[in-house]
């Protein structure tokens, strides 16, 4: 099995959106470490208009230089690594701004669809311009910033013009559905890989585009209140390591508690206790790629633990690959 871990790079986007130290440079340093250790490497999805945004207030609040220069040395360093650097894309950097205390950040465009075909253009040669500058290697993966990149017709044209040939935001099954924020992977092929061309979750073999979905997971509703008691019983362990809240998803939680409910793969939290489970689950279907998901910010004492068990267990009998190992040849 090829096993790719990614992590989408971020601080949260509510009005607590947490600190860069705390919501990615330590939870990435830890990750770090263990790949070190274990002589593995991982992909990041980083959310480079952030970065843009640092750059552009940084001048007027020396406070946000430490910052800034924080993010782009860890992302040099892992891409000179041999970790993978890849497009995440939030466009609603585009109305948000600095107030010289905290990011004040408007999602009423929190999609790329949200935006005019010659703005989407504009935002993805700015976008993936940033992480071609910091690491001088091909970026030529995209993984949507809220998984929300439907319709993908929006942003097909763009995607060609700027070499981005690889997805990785489609997870089967998923759906959700608000004002500012949607996704429908309901009809996405049961497979691990596939081509295509207009719509992200319709094969087409002749297609332009190589889809790598996020692994599904089925989660009963006991998982998440587990999930919530062990995080009220034991924060030290359970409680995510980034300091800020995720923005609000109105019913999500609800819907977590009462129905089973389709995920993504993840080494977030407590979701890390389902990694072997879901390789087994794979490898019953004689699956050639697992792809997993998670976040710095997201991470917990718990959920490194278990990150690196899964690696240490894993290592010998599996591949674990990133993005530029498996398709970098064909940019
Ligand atoms: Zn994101």
């Amino acid at each position: 099995m090829n096993i790719f871990i990614t992590l989408d790079y971020e601080i949260y986007f509510g009005e607590n959106h947490g600190t860069v130290e705390k919501c990615i440079i330590y939870p990435t340093s830890e990750l770090i470490r263990i790949a070190e250790k274990h002589d593995v490497r991982f992909s990041f999805f980083v959310d480079c208009g952030f970065i843009l945004k640092l750059d552009e207030f940084r001048k007027k609040f020396p406070v946000l230089e430490n910052d800034y220069k924080a993010i782009t040395e860890q992302v040099k360093y892992l891409s000179d690594t041999g970790h993978d650097i890849q497009l995440h894309i939030h466009p609603h950097w585009e109305d948000s701004s600095y107030d010289g205390k905290r990011w004040i950040i408007d999602v009423k465009r929190y999609k790329l669809a949200d935006f005019s075909e010659n703005d989407i253009a504009d935002i993805v040669v700015r976008y993936k311009k940033v992480l071609t500058d910091i690491t001088n290697k091909p970026i030529f993966t995209f993984r949507a910033g809220g998984w929300c990149l439907q319709p993908f017709s929006k942003l097909k044209k763009v995607f060609k013009d700027n070499n981005i040939t690889v997805d990785s935001s489609v997870f089967r099954n998923g759906y959700y559905s608000s004002e500012q924020y949607s996704y429908d992977f309901r009809n996405a092929p049961d497979k691990d890989i596939y081509k295509f061309e207009d719509d992200v979750v319709i094969e087409n073999e002749k297609g332009f585009f190589t889809e790598l979905p996020i692994s599904p997971i089925k989660n009963s509703p006991l998982f998440f209140w587990t999930l919530f008691l062990l995080g009220r019983k034991n924060p030290y362990l359970h409680k995510p390591l980034g300091d800020g809240r995720a923005m609000a998803a109105p019913g999500y939680r609800k819907k977590l508690l009462t129905k089973f409910t389709n995920n993504p793969v993840s080494v977030d939290g407590y979701n890390s206790h389902l990694l072997q489970t879901a390789l087994g689950i794979l490898q019953k279907k004689k699956r050639n790629n697992m792809v997993i998901i998670g976040h710095p910010k997201a991470l917990s004492r718990y959920s490194i633990q278990k990150i690196e068990e899964f690696v240490q267990n894993n290592k010998e009998k599996n591949n674990f690959t990133t993005f530029t190992k498996m398709f970098g040849n064909k940019v």
